[in-house]
C-alpha cells in the first residue's frame, strides 16, 4: 500500500512544487512506484512533470466532483518515468463546487483509495492556502513534507500550518503527521540563510530533514522543458540533493 505523503506550505513561491516533481522523479530512480497528483490550478507539478495541463479531457477536478474515477485521469510523466494526476484552471472552481457534496473534505482520500494499491508512494502538490484542496490533501495523506526556505519570514504561518495538521490529526485523520521540514533554495553564501537552518533545527529538531536544497538554476530551468531536474541534469548540485532526500526519506519511512 502506497504511502501518502502531501507537499505543503500555505505560501507561494517556497518549493513545494519543484520538491514534488523532483521527489516523484527522485523515488521512481530509487525504483519506487510513484503517482504525483497535482492539486494546485495553478497546474505546474502538471507542466514540470512534462504533461500539457491544457490539453487534458480530465484532471483531479473531475475526479474531486465524482465525474471520473483516479485511473481514467491518470497521465504518464515520459521524462520522469511516473504517473500524475493532473491538474489544470478547472480544479479553481472545485471548491464553491463541492460546497453541497457531502464529507467534501474526504472527496480526494476516497478517490485514492482506488489506486493506492499501485503505488509505493503518492505524492501530493498542494496549492499555496489553507484551503478546501489542501484539507483535501490532509485528510488523504499519511505524512506532510513541509518545504521551507531559510530566510526571515519563513517560520511566520508555520505555526498555522502545524495547527492546521494538528486539527486535521485530531478530527479528520488520526493517520497524520508531520514527516519533516525541508530546508530548499538555500543559499550557503548568506549568513541569514545559515542562521535561519540552525533556529530550524533548533527548535524541530529531528524533524528537519538532513538533507538540504540549495538554490540551483538547473532546478529552476527544468520545468520549461517539462522535465523533473533530476532527471534534467542528474549531475547538478540541485539534482543530487533531491536524489538524497528521497533516499532520507526511505530510510525516515522505514524507521517509523
Ligand atoms: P511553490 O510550488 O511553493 O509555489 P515552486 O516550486 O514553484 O514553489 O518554486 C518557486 C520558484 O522557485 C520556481 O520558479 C522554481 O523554479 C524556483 N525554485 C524552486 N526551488 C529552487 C531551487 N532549489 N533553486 C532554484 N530555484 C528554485
Ligand atoms: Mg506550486
Amino acid at each position: 500500500m502506497a504511502k501518502i505523503f502531501c507537499i505543503a506550505n500555505q505560501k507561494g513561491g517556497v518549493g513545494k512544487t519543484t520538491t514534488a516533481v523532483n521527489l516523484a522523479a527522485g523515488l521512481t530512480v530509487l525504483k519506487k512506484r510513484v503517482l504525483l497528483v497535482d492539486l494546485d490550478p495553478q497546474g505546474n507539478a502538471t507542466m514540470g512533470a512534462g504533461v500539457d495541463k491544457a490539453k487534458l479531457e480530465s484532471s483531479v477536478y473531475q475526479v474531486l466532483l465524482g465525474m471520473t474515477d483516479v485511473k481514467s485521469a491518470l497521465q504518464t510523466s515520459e521524462s520522469g518515468n511516473f504517473e500524475v494526476l493532473p491538474a489544470n484552471r478547472d480544479l479553481a472552481g472545485a471548491e464553491v463546487e463541492m460546497i453541497d457534496l457531502e464529507q467534501r473534505e474526504l472527496r480526494l482520500r476516497h478517490a485514492l483509495a482506488e489506486v493506492q494499491g499501485d503505488y509505493d508512494f503518492v505524492l501530493i502538490d498542494c496549492p499555496p492556502a489553507l484551503s478546501m484542496l489542501t484539507l483535501n490533501g490532509l485528510c488523504a495523506a499519511h505524512g506532510v513534507i513541509i518545504p521551507m526556505q531559510c530566510e526571515y519570514y519563513a517560520l511566520e504561518g508555520l505555526s498555522d500550518l502545524v495547527n492546521t495538521i494538528k486539527i486535521v490529526h485530531a478530527k479528520m485523520n488520526p493517520d497524520l503527521k508531520v514527516i519533516g521540514l525541508l530546508r530548499v533554495m538555500f543559499d550557503p553564501r548568506m549568513m541569514l540563510s545559515q542562521q535561519v537552518s540552525i533556529q530550524l533545527e533548533k527548535h524541530f529538531g529531528e524533524k528537519v530533514f538532513k538533507t538540504i536544497i540549495p538554490r540551483n538554476v538547473r532546478l529552476a530551468e527544468a520545468p520549461s522543458y517539462g522535465i523533473p531536474g533530476v532527471i534534467f541534469d542528474p549531475a547538478s548540485k540541485g539534482a543530487q540533493a533531491y536524489t538524497s532526500f528521497g533516499e532520507e526519506l526511505v530510510d525516515r519511512i522505514a524507521a517509523l
